[in-house]
């Protein structure tokens, strides 16, 4: 801290303008004024930041925030009413669950959000953190959830907090993970790895899979899809190899499966997929049209699928849309894209 900036200043100016002038937070600010006796009283902002994450975060660490001790924050919730009833994990929200488990892993654990994450973080993180009901929400919510009931709990939270980026068997398996993985499902999400963690394209598989370098022991290890979990259904990797490329010969069933989902992120935000998104365009067989285009999924941060980037158009429009140039998007919100190519389809190619 700026010693001679607080004293010239901590009689003249709000708490708050020193914090931003100092870049520090104004309640670690709060914090090291009490210590060093500038101030005595609770301040407001730090009644306000009790407020608002007394349900985000946990107690223990609002307090650790603030400096207080344990009967002090005590003492302070009762006079401002702050008191929580304890509550059931029936009344948690998916928003408060996602929020809090977010906050453990980027907040509190600093674990980067990427393909080391699931192999990390494990169920004393989040007991150990006062966060124990989570994991008691989590176990009780998965075992309804007819994919997620063969995971670790532990995956289920994490999957929801971060949606699209990690498959569950990527963490710690489950006693009952050994279930999930029938011959069709192993090999269907062993096609999501390679188009989604490996970046390989269906269409190569066949000249793929006589390379030494494909699939690799590591490779499949690492995504949690090894020998340990394929050797109860394939005799050896040749066998697992060969059934994937025959699988890939009746893909359009997994593709359909896909596109499905597509079709239901759209509906679900109200769009009509029945019809083409241009104004009066009455053409039949609406495909969805994803508009930054898969084959950039490896260079962009965001997942391909997500919603701003898909829309129902006809062929025709389909087609046309496909020759907008992507530095025309790159500048708008994403949440305009849609918006923004139906009025370029409309203006030059209506
Ligand atoms: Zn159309």
């Amino acid at each position: 801290m700026d010693v001679n900036f607080i004293e010239e200043n901590i009689d003249k100016v709000p708490i708050n303008f020193i914090a931003e002038k100092l870049e520090v937070d104004v309640i670690n600010l709060c914090q090291w004024l009490r210590k060093k006796g500038y101030i005595q009283e609770i301040q407001p902002i730090e009644v306000q930041y009790i407020k608002n994450y007394m349900n985000k975060i946990p107690m223990s660490e609002i307090q650790e925030h603030l400096g207080l001790s344990k009967s002090q924050l005590e003492q302070i919730r009762e006079r401002f009413n702050f008191l929580k009833a304890h509550r059931n994990i029936d009344e948690y929200t998916e928003e408060e669950v996602n929020y809090k488990t977010k906050w453990l892993i980027e907040e509190k654990l600093r674990f980067e959000i990427d393909d080391f994450l699931p192999k990390k973080v494990k169920n004393q993180d989040f007991s150990g953190n006062d966060l124990y009901s989570l994991l008691k929400y989590g176990e009780k919510h998965k075992k309804l959830d007819p994919y997620f009931k063969y995971f670790s709990t532990v995956a289920f939270l994490v999957c929801k907090a971060y949606p699209q980026k990690f498959k569950p068997y990527q963490f710690s398996h489950s006693p009952e993970t050994k279930k999930f993985f029938t011959r069709k499902n192993y090999l269907k999400e062993l096609l999501w790895i390679l188009e989604h963690k490996l970046g390989l394209e269906e269409e190569l598989l066949n000249s793929f899979a006589n390379m030494h370098s494909f699939l690799t022991r590591k490779e499949l290890n690492f995504y949690g899809l090894g020998y340990n979990v394929y050797k109860d259904i394939f005799k050896n990797k040749e066998v697992m190899v060969d059934e994937l490329l025959k699988f890939c010969k009746i893909y359009p069933e997994v593709q359909e499966d896909s596109l499905q989902m597509l079709r239901i992120k759209l509906l679900s935000i109200g769009i009509d997929i029945e019809r083409c998104y241009i104004n009066g365009c009455l053409n039949k067989n609406i495909e969805i049209h994803h508009i930054a285009p898969k084959k950039i999924k490896r260079l962009i941060k965001f997942d391909i699928d997500s919603v701003f980037n898909l829309i129902p158009l006809c062929k025709e429009h389909h087609i046309i849309a496909g020759r907008l140039e992507l530095e025309n998007i790159s500048v708008i919100e994403k949440e305009q894209w849609r918006e923004y190519l139906k009025e370029w389809l409309i203006t030059n190619h209506a």
